[in-house]
């Protein structure tokens, strides 16, 4: 429980949230919480996966229903941290990788927590969480900046799937923080990521430090504001006490994620 309060008063989850574990409890039947068939990830990524024989009547959909996952946020942050724990001790255990999970999660998912990182091929959140199929909703792009496409995406996740926690999480040595810190013209669509960042590097401009990292942590901030400001559903739902958003950065030396005040 200590990890849990640590987590809570960095991030600033109140003491609410701690209190109502069953807060954001699945309905009795884990059923009817599950994603139906065919709105899973893929759909939300556009790619509309087959209907799963629509017209074969409710056959015990329950028997493969994903594992109900629903977590408070504070409870679900938690867990990433304990992951994350595991993962700098050198002491992972890939949790929830098993060919059974993978068959119980065929049917449907409930992602415990939405992580918005960074493209980066070092800045991987399963394997920094410690987390296993079916545990996080993924949403990366080179500077993890937030645009509609990651908007309609954590909406879905907050929806339909009923996470009631974001995550992002900015990264040291970032390279396109670093490419917005270096100005300059950038070829092609690069341009749309680092204006993306800029806001984000003015606003530490002034800084004393490493501008690089003041950006990273910045740009991390801002993007959970967006995110939990977005209207109508994202801010609605944090006004209602099933969304908590937070920021935070990880350390590609280290391997630690801490959350960002
Ligand atoms: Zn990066």
């Amino acid at each position: 429980m200590n990890l849990l309060r640590l987590a809570g008063i960095l991030a600033g989850v109140s003491a609410v949230h701690f209190a109502g574990a069953s807060e954001h409890a699945a309905p009795a039947s884990s059923a009817e919480h599950a994603a139906p068939a065919g709105h899973d990830a893929a759909g939300a990524a556009g790619q509309h996966a087959a209907p799963a024989s629509p017209a074969a009547p409710a056959a015990a959909p329950a028997a493969h229903a994903a594992p109900a996952e629903s977590l408070s946020a504070a409870e679900a942050l938690g867990r990433l941290i304990s992951g994350n724990q595991r993962f700098i001790a050198g002491k992972p255990e890939h949790p929830r990788q098993s060919t059974a999970r993978r068959g119980a999660l065929a049917g449907g998912q409930q992602p415990f927590a939405i992580v918005l990182t960074c493209a980066d091929s070092r800045v991987s959140p399963e394997i920094f969480f410690d987390q296993g199929l079916g545990d996080l909703f993924v949403l990366r792009n080179a500077g993890n900046v937030v645009d509609d496409h990651v908007l309609g995406s954590i909406e879905y996740a907050v929806e339909h799937l009923h996470a009631g926690l974001v995550i992002v999480v900015g990264h040291s040595k970032c390279g396109a923080v670093a490419a917005t810190v270096g100005g300059g013209n950038v070829p092609g669509h690069i341009h749309s990521i680092v204006e993306s960042i800029e806001p984000a590097f003015e606003s530490v401009a002034e800084m004393p430090g490493d501008m690089v990292d003041n950006t990273v942590r910045a740009n991390a901030l801002r993007a959970a504001r967006q995110i939990s400001r977005s209207k109508p559903i994202l801010s609605a739902a944090v006004e209602a006490g099933h969304l908590k958003v937070v920021a935070a950065r990880y350390d590609l030396a280290t391997g630690q994620v801490v959350l960002l005040p």
